[in-house]
């Protein structure tokens, strides 16, 4: 997706890291975003390394989505006449928000109230409309007043304004955006001596993509879903229990799908911030905590979806007192 700028004297050059326009900093295999490996919060015997998706210019692995969904319906037509909406629990949203802006387009988003507000505000400053739904924290396809649903009948019906869906969730651009940046940038970067690769289970589009990818290169690389409990507090991941399984999940390029708990994944988000210096978002520790699982030896890439700073008022209520001791 790395565009190239030719108006001028210096042109977008990913090696220099000088870019002609924000847009030039989207992903791509000539512009990967980095892998790091961790040192401490790692299972003894197994390479570790994080593929630092908030490193990303809107800030999350959705930057890959958004873009290329805008592209399709773009290209498409679709968007003539329209706006556009779209449900997120967030991360989409901010990056529709900001790709929108720059093509003129308008957003509306669709968004689960319990999500963090700072992510809403995020949206709201990129310029997008935001309507939250009761729904809490994952958006469901709940046939009343969930996210999902919400944008599904405003781009069905018949209003002054006419709205087109993005529909990440059914929108095969989705795991393109996977299949075609994050996937080749994970062979490239490990120079394919990888053994598993791990993504948190939202839309489906991250593991479909990558999966699919990977197990085109080589079909013994173990591809590893987290998916956590029912009622959980990890904003972005979905529970099937609870939740309709995204049409775009292909569960064929699934081996493995490990549960998580939300303690142990806020504990090791922390130890992610103390130990190893990274500031990521409470999906990123669900990932990390699964991969303990994992069995000794070989070399694992687990997708780090988002950074912890917009995660901050999550945070403060479960650190409380600590570090604040009254005298
Ligand atoms: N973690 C976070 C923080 C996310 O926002 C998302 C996307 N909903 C995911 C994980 C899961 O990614 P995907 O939708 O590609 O399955």
């Amino acid at each position: 997706m790395t565009q190239t700028t030719t108006h001028t004297e210096l042109p977008t050059d990913p090696h220099l890291r000088r870019y002609g326009h924000v847009r030039d900093l989207l992903p791509g295999p000539d512009n990967p975003t980095p892998l790091v490996r961790l040192n401490r919060v790692t299972p003894p015997g197994l390479d570790l390394f994080l593929k630092l998706e908030w490193l990303n210019p809107f800030g999350s692995v959705k930057d890959r989505t958004a873009a290329f969904l805008l592209a399709g319906l773009i290209e498409r037509g679709e968007l003539a006449e329209s706006q556009l909406v779209e449900a997120s629990s967030g991360n989409t949203g901010i990056a529709l928000a900001a790709l929108a802006a720059l093509a003129g387009v308008e957003v509306t988003v669709t968004i689960p109230d319990g999500i963090p507000e700072e992510k809403k505000t995020l949206m709201r400053m990129l310029g997008a409309e935001v309507w939250e739904t009761p729904d809490d924290l994952c958006p469901v396809d709940h046939p009343k007043d969930g996210a999902i649903a919400l944008a599904r009948s405003l781009a069905g019906s018949e209003t002054s304004t006419r709205y087109v869906m993005a529909d990440q969730y059914e929108n095969q651009d989705n795991v393109r955006a996977h299949y075609e940046t994050t996937g080749p940038e994970i062979w490239r970067q490990t120079g394919g001596q990888l053994d598993h690769f791990l993504a948190g289970l939202g839309t489906g589009g991250t593991i479909t993509g990558v999966g699919r990818y990977l197990k085109e290169q080589n079909p013994a690389i173990q591809v590893i879903g987290i998916e956590p409990q029912p009622g959980h507090r990890l904003p972005g991941l979905k529970s099937f229990q609870e939740a309709k399984q995204p049409g775009i999940l292909d569960w064929r390029v699934v081996d493995q799908v490990i549960r998580v708990d939300d303690d142990p994944a806020y504990d090791v988000t922390q130890r992610l911030f103390r130990e190893e210096g990274l500031i990521v978002g409470p999906s990123t520790g669900a990932v990390v905590h699964a991969s303990h699982q994992l069995g000794p030896g070989g070399i694992a890439v687990a997708i780090s979806p988002d950074s912890g700073l917009n995660y901050m008022s999550y945070f403060a209520e479960r650190l409380g007192d600590e570090g604040h001791p009254t005298v």
